[in-house]
Parts: structure tokens; C-alpha cells; sequence
């Protein structure tokens, strides 16, 4: 695929690797692609950063089609760039557009366009462990009238953030609220595809929990509402007695790439790993027994994020004792080792620039 390069004319300073934060700068340059049914994907190019501009009837401004990924690039200690299983965000984001009725990526062109963008942000890329350039393709649909019919016209996206260290101020746990009222998607929905609608129809109940003290809420199915699902927009694991649990893969789930990579380090390790249908009554009991010993959200932001207290209908538990547990400190140590390229990666995982 021939990427159009048009350079920025007037570079900016990256900020202060301390100041980043997340999501809040982003570099110099964007990728854009046009697709229609005629053309399929063309007119790839990149260009400086700046707004778009938008047909008030554009697709995704009244029905809301869009897919993204997020993914991140790594500066390891001898200065190369490196991100972590791409194709496992590219694979994704077609099932994404699948369900979506989006048009789908060739595999091998959008390997190119994160490579040739990295390449060229280099130098957004921030040196200390924990921070990264966050990595946002998106894509949405863009046809020019308010009929409901297939997308016959979308953009394809790419724009990138210098971050800062999710624990710049170290390792806290986070404190999480059941949620009994809404819920996140159902099976048969979209839950397995990452598009901003199920974070749109996620917001109320992350912040009335917010409201109450808690970070993040944790999903029930949206049938019965009874089995866990995931955690705010990280999926989750338990450590019952001797078994690690995580909820199945139902459908109405994000299948997450660190989930599928904490199994695979966890299984390496030798622990017994179980995705199984999880319910909030054998959770409870086991808060109530004690044989929850450890519990953490995992996704590409936090890498694994360990859960302090869980609230259920009023009644809140102490998980563990509170802190971070081991097989969370064991699994955070190890992806975060193999992504900073601190440690080998004999997974081959890695995917250097
Ligand atoms: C992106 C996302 C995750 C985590 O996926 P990773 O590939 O591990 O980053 C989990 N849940 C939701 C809802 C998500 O959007």
C-alpha cells in the first residue's frame, strides 16, 4: 500500500515525559483512508495533526458506527521501539468491523500504517518504564445521509498520544462496585466488539459509582444479571482458592489481549486456569469465606490492576488483604517486563520496529 507522507511544518516540543498523563497531547502527525464501495480502502496518507471536518449527516454522528483499538508502542532499554501482539489489535478490530458493518482492513496494510506512523513519531515515543505512546485507529462510518442502510462510505483513522506511567505514584488498588441496574451489552449485542457505543451506554454507571467512592464498576450479564463480566473496560480474574477464574468468552465479553496473554503466562507458570461462567453468588461466598484471595482487572492501559474492595448491595468486602497479591504482582512483573523488553520474550510476543 503507498502511504502519502505531507510533514508538518511546524514540529512541537514533547512535553516533559513527568506532565503526560493520558490522552491529553498527541504528535505531530494523523493517518487518514478514505473507503467506499466502489474505491474499497484508498487515498491513504499521512498528515500534520489537526480537526476534520464532517458531512452534518456523516453516519456516525446520528447512528453511532465506530470501532477503535488501542494499543500501545514501547521504548526499550537500548533505545529501539517495540509494540506488543499488533495483529491481535488488527484481527480484533475486523471482528469489530464485522460486526459493525464496517468495511474490513486488509491485515498486511494495517500492520504497515502502525509501523510507518510509528516510525515516524519516533521521537514521541517517552524513555521510562511505564510510559508509552499510546497508539487510537479508529474508524467510523461516513456516508452523506440519515438513511439506515449499510455503510457504503467510512474513515479509517490513526492518531497516537505520548503517556505517562499508569502508576506513576505506584501500585494502589482500586475499589469496585457491582453493578445491579444497567448493564454493559447483552449477548447477541455488541459486547465482543470494541466500539464507542458500549462505552457510551457504560457511562452512567461508571459515574454514579464514581459518586460513591468507587473507580470503576463491575458488569453483570445483561440476561440474568447474574455472572460476572468485566470490569469498567478491563476484563477480570479471580484467584479462588488455588483456581484462577476469569469469565468465559460469552459473546456479550471484550476479548482482551491482556486477558488472553495473562492466561498464557498464568497456564506457563503452572496455575490452574479456568474460563468458566462465574456467578455473583459463588463470588460472594468466597468474599464471605475467604477463598478469594486475589482479584485485578486487566487490559492494555493498566497491564493488570488489582482490586482492593468490592461492593455488593450495600455490603462492602475487603479482597484478600487488600493490597496487591501475589499472582498479580507476578503477572504485572512479567507482561511489563516482556513489553519494556526487560525480560525475554519467549512467548513471541513482541514485535519490533
Ligand atoms: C479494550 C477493552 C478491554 C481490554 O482489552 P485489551 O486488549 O487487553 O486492552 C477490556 N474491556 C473492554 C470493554 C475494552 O474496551
Amino acid at each position: 500500500m503507498e502511504i502519502k507522507i505531507t510533514k508538518t511544518t511546524t514540529p512541537s516540543v514533547m512535553p516533559p515525559e513527568e506532565s503526560l498523563g493520558f490522552g491529553k497531547v498527541f504528535t505531530d502527525h494523523m493517518f487518514i483512508m478514505d473507503y467506499n464501495d466502489k474505491q474499497g480502502w484508498h487515498d491513504a496518507r499521512i498528515v500534520p495533526f489537526g480537526k476534520i471536518s464532517l458531512h452534518p449527516a456523516s453516519t456516525v454522528l446520528h447512528y453511532g458506527a465506530e470501532i477503535f483499538e488501542g494499543l500501545k508502542a514501547y521504548r526499550r532499554a537500548d533505545g529501539g521501539v517495540q509494540l506488543f501482539r499488533p495483529m491481535e489489535n488488527i484481527k480484533r478490530m475486523n471482528r469489530s468491523a464485522e460486526r459493525m458493518s464496517l468495511p474490513l482492513l486488509e491485515e498486511k496494510d494495517a500492520l504497515q500504517i502502525l509501523e510507518t506512523f510509528v516510525r515516524l513519531e519516533e521521537r514521541f515515543v517517552p524513555k521510562s518504564f511505564g510510559t508509552s505512546l499510546y497508539l487510537r485507529p479508529y474508524m467510523f462510518g461516513n456516508d452523506e445521509s440519515l438513511g439506515v442502510h449499510a455503510v457504503h462510505n467510512a474513515t479509517f483513522m490513526l492518531i497516537a498520544s505520548p503517556s505517562g506511567s499508569y502508576y506513576a505514584e505506584g501500585i494502589n488498588p482500586v475499589n469496585i462496585m457491582i453493578e445491579s441496574e444497567d448493564v454493559r451489552t447483552v449477548r447477541g449485542g455488541t459486547g465482543y466488539a470494541k466500539c464507542g457505543g458500549n462505552y457510551a451506554a457504560s457511562t452512567r454507571a461508571g459515574e454514579r459509582a464514581a459518586k460513591m467512592g468507587y473507580s470503576q464498576v463491575l458488569w453483570l450479564d445483561g440476561v440474568e444479571r447474574k455472572y460476572i463480566e468485566e470490569v469498567g473496560a478491563m476484563n477480570v480474574m479471580f484467584k479462588i482458592g488455588d483456581e484462577i477464574v476469569t469469565p468465559e468468552l460469552t459473546g456479550s465479553i471484550l476479548p482482551g489481549i491482556t486477558r488472553k496473554s495473562c492466561i498464557e503466562v498464568l497456564k506457563d507458570l503452572g496455575y490452574k486456569v479456568s474460563e468458566r461462567l462465574l456467578s455473583v453468588d459463588e463470588l460472594v461466598s468466597a468474599l464471605e469465606s475467604g477463598e478469594l484471595k486475589e482479584a485485578w482487572g486487566c487490559g492494555t492501559a493498566a497491564v493488570v490492576s488489582p482490586i482492593g474492595k468490592l461492593a455488593y448491595n450495600d455490603k462492602e468486602y475487603v479482597v484478600g488483604n487488600g493490597g496487591i497479591g501475589e499472582v498479580t504482582q507476578k503477572l504485572y512483573d512479567i507482561l511489563t517486563g516482556i513489553q519494556w523488553g526487560k525480560i525475554e520474550d519467549k512467548f513471541n510476543w513482541i514485535h519490533k520496529l
